[in-house]
């Protein structure tokens, strides 16, 4: 099972992701850029980055150069000051992750997240004893290259096979997207930013509330 973080597994987790990516941007490239107008939800940090330095008038070329050195500065900045989460754990996925664990189903993420962000993120929100592996920012520039990652290393670990529950959890229209793109069922939870109904027009397979109503008998779990 393929999960999101944020919007999905933890909510309002704070500024601090952005105030990093800002930072990071900054201390390498020189330029002050600002996600204020960036709508992160549903997008990879490169993205994020790299438009918002494009807003500032740097070149593509240049935001290439400069991208390793920010993220490597983003997440050094993000996992020593990252804060407890513990209360922006969303509603049900602690149980769901429990469950599927004693279900002896692997648990990975998927997300827009440079690792070592996401890691720590699920480290203070007391998530990371019940995921094995995960897709980061790093590895691709769009969401559905990340679920093919993703995929690609459960098939090559054995984790799943052609008879196994393969789904992917995510708040927002590009989870949906993603899962579409590489086949596989989405489970749409509207705990992130998107309304229920801007989710439904994509037609996910799952559409519930939160996760507290995962639907485990559908998906024969
Ligand atoms: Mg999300």
């Amino acid at each position: 099972m393929l999960f999101d973080i944020d919007g999905t597994l933890v909510r309002r987790a704070g500024p601090l992701h952005r105030e990093v990516l800002e930072e990071a941007a900054r201390a390498v490239t020189g330029v002050a850029a600002t996600t204020a107008n960036i709508p992160t939800q549903g997008m990879l940090d490169g993205q994020i980055i790299t438009l918002m330095l494009r807003e500032a008038g740097l070149s593509l070329a240049a935001i290439k150069r400069a991208l390793p050195a920010i993220m490597e500065s983003a997440q050094n900045s993000y996992v020593e000051r990252c804060p407890d989460l513990t209360k922006k754990v969303c509603p049900g996925a602690r149980s769901v992750l429990h469950r599927l664990a004693r279900k002896q189903v692997r648990a990975g993420l998927v997300t827009g997240n440079l690792s070592r962000i996401g890691w720590m993120k699920m480290e203070r929100a007391g998530l990371k004893q019940y995921l094995q592996f995960g897709a980061f920012a790093e590895l691709a520039d769009e969401r559905r290259k990340l679920v093919a990652h993703a995929l690609r290393m459960a098939r090559r670990e054995g984790w799943i096979t052609r008879h196994s529950t393969v789904a992917l959890v995510g708040d927002h229209e590009n989870d949906i997207l993603a899962a579409q793109a590489n086949g596989i069922p989405i489970v749409s939870v509207a705990t992130g930013v998107s309304p229920a109904a801007d989710l439904a027009k994509l037609n996910p397979d799952f559409l519930i509330d939160d996760l507290r109503s995962f639907p485990w008998q559908e998906l024969s779990l």
